[in-house]
């Protein structure tokens, strides 16, 4: 999948609007015959294919599920989140036996940068920077809108996304909430890259600054996404209670993770994301009752948690 995602199978066979065979294909995107036949007969295999026989030739189209998910220009495309994990996700799995028997991240083992300060590891030209921020905001557009409209967010006017990258939630966040304004915080580098690279909206400020180190602003609502899962009970506990020092009275912090089960043996999806965490972060994926815990020793109160069903689940804390 990841393969054909590269080489842009998916996308010649949007463009060409009909069927094409192997060597049609393989001459479009400027590989071997064999290959690419032996290729698309394993898509097909796992149903990102279609194949029907047109002039005694085998003939390839997407599927319903191909179209929408890994076709680049589909507006619920995954081809971003594809190309992260062909790069940079799948190369660090390789290195899961050491992450387990050292339980630490594997940046440099699989890429020969320090992993000291992982984001530093992780953008390693702005290349990677837009291919990272392209991926994290692809996951929005399945799943942006169950998270934000998991709990009646309506009344959160001034809102900080804390490590927002280029704003997929926020425009989510935006959308369900049309009076609110989001300022997002993020390192200098990333908002750099958006601000260049990605579209914005009126409603969005950009602030560049390090969560750990640097003053949080002040605001009703924080939206924290997939941030916690990334640091220490140390860390997150230190940027929690930044948080709340610039919540004001009667604001909130809104959590975006994927929970494990309270018994931590789900759901799959949670699971790998943990030991996903473990090659390439400083963290892992937490039960509602450990981000509660977390919330609660920075000072939040009335918890509610909310599983939704799909890849991310949300918990609002209030001050
Ligand atoms: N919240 C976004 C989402 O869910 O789509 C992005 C999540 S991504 C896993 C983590 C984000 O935190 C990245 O955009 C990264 O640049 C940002 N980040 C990491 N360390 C940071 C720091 N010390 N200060 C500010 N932002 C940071």
């Amino acid at each position: 999948m990841f393969t054909a995602c590269e080489l842009g199978v998916f996308d010649l066979l949007h463009e060409l609007e009909e069927p094409a065979s192997a060597a049609t294909i393989a001459t479009r995107l400027d590989t071997s015959v064999d290959g690419m036949e032996r290729l698309l007969h394993t898509c097909v295999g796992l149903k990102l294919l279609n194949v029907d026989l047109k002039n005694n030739e085998d003939c390839y189209s997407n599927t319903d599920v191909s179209a929408v998910y890994l076709v680049k220009s589909s507006p619920r495309s995954l081809y971003h989140l594809m190309m992260y994990c062909n790069q940079t996700v799948y190369t660090c799995w390789q290195y899961l036996t050491p992450a387990v028997r050292e339980g630490k991240c594997q940046y440099e083992r699989a890429f020969g940068t320090s992993s000291k300060e992982i984001f530093e590891a992780f953008y390693r030209s702005e290349k990677d920077i837009v291919t990272f921020l392209h991926a994290m905001d692809s996951i929005w557009n399945i799943c942006g809108s169950d998270v934000i409209q998991a709990f009646d967010l309506s009344g959160f006017r001034t809102v900080c996304d804390i490590g927002g990258g280029s704003g997929g939630l926020a425009k989510h966040f935006l959308s369900a909430n049309n009076e609110s304004s989001v300022t997002i915080m993020d390192l200098p580098k990333v908002v750099q890259t958006a601000k260049k690279c990605f579209g914005t909206d009126e409603r969005i400020h950009f602030l560049e600054g390090d969560f750990f180190n640097d003053p949080i602003p002040e605001a009703d609502l924080f939206i924290v996404a997939r941030i916690i899962h990334d640091w220490t009970e140390e860390k997150c506990l230190k940027l929690l209670r930044k948080i709340y020092q610039s919540c004001k009275p009667g604001g909130a912090v809104l959590l975006v993770e994927a929970f494990l089960n309270e018994d931590k043996i789900g759901p799959i999806n949670s699971l790998v994301f943990s030991l996903r965490m473990l090659v390439l972060t400083e963290g892992k994926e937490r039960t509602p009752s450990e981000y509660t815990k977390l919330l609660m020793d920075s000072g939040f109160r009335d918890i509610e948690v909310k599983v939704t069903g799909k890849m991310f689940d949300a918990i609002l804390g209030r001050k």
